[in-house]
């Protein structure tokens, strides 16, 4: 981070600008509302500055600049056209410690002013750190756009509640997930539709009931079994993130890419259970156990998977137990590896000219050895995707041309698809696992056999 991102309070602090033009009057009204006592330097003042410095009391020192007059300030800023003068307002702050900014030269500040989105108490400050200031104009509009207009009236609506709830609830975390609550309710709704009485009172019968049945331990809790696709945060679906943004304690394994978990609450434990097949971590049961236990705290947990939870994910078993000890839980499906690593590689598994079927195998060897109705994969017009298969890779080619399927069927293997690091290498079944030795690929890899693979060439300029 270049920057440190604060919110500073300047009412009635002296505050300074060097310019009388356009630019100042911007930065004029700008600190005017934030309550500041301005000072304004400059030989002459635009119309409109004049008429803000009077409606707002400023004082105008109609001289040049010296440094005397930063006494005591709290922040400058210069905006006039004259660089010798903002280099000078620029020096004299940095001698005195006064934060300063000099418009449009960043060298010369010590700090900068952000983008902000006003919808006060409510603010939103955005910065490119000084390197993109468009970039961070366009991003204020984006969130324009999905901030409800009148969050400043829920923020006031809460501010009014916060020393009542501070009195009633004692416990921080129980008053914490009931501010939470209450923002996944209807309230915020009924703020931005004008109905502030109803929402005040659904407020007050929340605060009773709370009282009358306060949680002891646990009670509410519930798991999210989240799939989190392949490993592009940009294939997650928009209800992970959001849960992703609710949870207070998250289980991931080695699947889930860093680029997700960055997606966390900040504030949220993770939990890592590695089951990885050389170490196989807390083991199903331990994370079987581990859930029950995380919700009947009262927790919300939840259980990130890599790709999707229902496939080749164990989530059933999961949910199964969770359904045993009746605790609440929901299923968010994710990108498959196979069809996130298929389209990330130009492969279309299904196609009306190669393929009408795709059949998703495991290819996780049980003792050494792949049991699998191998004559039944030799199927014409058909697409087979090996998850786990790597290791059995040579098995799988073998058995396949045993069985019957020509030796030249063209084979795909994708190493860490959709992440930035995927690698794809294509052959034929009979060269395939010398070729994958010789690139020394590592898991996770997803294997693709059938026709379909030759269309790559046509179909991969986008990804790849
Ligand atoms: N539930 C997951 C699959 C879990 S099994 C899903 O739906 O995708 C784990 C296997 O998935 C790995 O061994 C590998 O075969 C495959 N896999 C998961 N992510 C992958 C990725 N980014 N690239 C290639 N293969 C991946």
């Amino acid at each position: 981070m270049e920057l440190l991102p604060i919110f500073l309070n300047i009412r009635n602090r002296k505050c300074v600008i060097v310019g009388g033009g356009a630019v100042a009057y911007r930065k004029a009204v700008l600190l005017n509302r934030a309550h500041a006592n301005l000072y304004i330097v400059a030989p002459s003042l635009c119309e409109q500055l004049e008429e803000l410095c009077t409606a707002s009391n400023a004082t105008v020192i109609r001289e040049a600049f010296s440094s005397a007059q930063l006494d005591a300030a709290a922040l400058v800023i210069a905006a006039t056209d004259d660089s010798v003068t903002n280099l000078a307002v620029s020096t004299a702050a940095g001698s005195r410690n006064i934060p300063a900014n000099v418009v449009d030269q960043p060298r010369l500040c010590s700090f900068i002013m952000p983008a902000i989105v006003d919808r006060s108490p409510v603010l939103v400050a955005i910065s490119s750190s000084g390197t993109a200031p468009v970039l961070a104009r366009k991003l204020k509009e984006m969130i324009e756009v999905v901030m409800p207009g009148d969050v400043d009236k829920l923020a006031n609506l809460l501010a009014s509640y916060r020393q009542l709830l501070k009195d009633k609830i004692r416990d921080q975390d129980q008053r914490l997930k009931f501010w939470e609550d209450l923002l996944e309710s209807e309230i915020p709704e009924l703020i931005y539709t004008d109905n502030e009485a109803v929402a005040r009172e659904l407020i007050d019968r929340r605060i009773q009931e709370h009282l009358r049945f306060a949680p002891s331990t646990g009670g509410k809790g519930e798991v999210y079994l989240v799939g989190a696709g392949p490993g592009d945060p940009d294939l997650l679906t928009l209800r992970a993130l959001r849960l992703m943004y609710k949870a207070d304690v998250v289980l991931y394994d080695h699947l889930v890419s860093a680029e997700i978990m960055q997606k966390l609450r900040p504030d949220a434990d993770g939990i890592y259970i590695g089951k990885e097949q050389a170490n196989p971590g807390v083991g199903q049961e331990g994370i079987n156990a581990m859930l029950v236990r995380l919700a009947q705290e009262g927790k919300k947990v939840l259980r990130l998977k890599g790709g999707d939870p229902f496939i080749f994910g164990r989530g059933g078993e999961e949910l199964e137990t969770l359904a045993q000890f009746g605790i609440p839980f929901q299923v968010v499906p994710g990108v498959t590896a196979a069809s996130g690593c298929a389209a990330y590689a130009g492969i279309p598994l299904t196609h009306r000219d190669h393929a009408q079927s795709v059949r998703f195998l495991t290819g996780h060897l049980k003792e050494g050895e792949l049991k699998l109705q191998w004559d039944l994969l030799v199927a014409e017009q058909q697409t087979l995707v090996f998850y786990m298969g790597l290791t059995g890779l040579t098995t799988i080619c073998e058995q396949l041309i045993a069985h019957g399927m020509v030796a030249d069927t063209p084979i795909a293997v994708i190493q860490q698809g959709t992440t930035k690091s995927q690698k794809v290498i294509t052959a034929q079944l009979s060269t395939m696992p010398a070729l994958a030795k010789k690139e020394a690929i590592r898991a996770p890899t997803i294997i693709i056999i059938g026709t379909v693979v030759a269309l790559r060439g046509k179909l991969s300029w986008l990804n790849n």
